[in-house]
């Protein structure tokens, strides 16, 4: 599967995201580094096959690559 994350952070994080999206496809609350708001899953965005994980405040915005 080809994940890309596209974030300011660098590919440190890249498995980070990959577990997020685990996550985020079963069901689990992920929360927010920063806020500790709960993340939502955005599947609407301008690219099919893209979702964006974000939180209500905005200072968590994810692209994941869903396949
Ligand atoms: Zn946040």
């Amino acid at each position: 599967m080809d994940f890309s994350a596209l974030t300011k952070k660098s590919s440190e994080s890249f498995n980070q995201h990959k577990n997020l999206l685990k996550k985020l496809a079963k069901g689990q609350t992920v929360k927010c580094e920063q806020c500790q708001g709960v993340l939502t899953l955005d599947l609407k965005t301008p690219k099919p096959g893209q979702g964006v994980a974000r939180c209500a405040k905005g200072c968590t915005e994810i692209v994941l690559e869903l396949g």
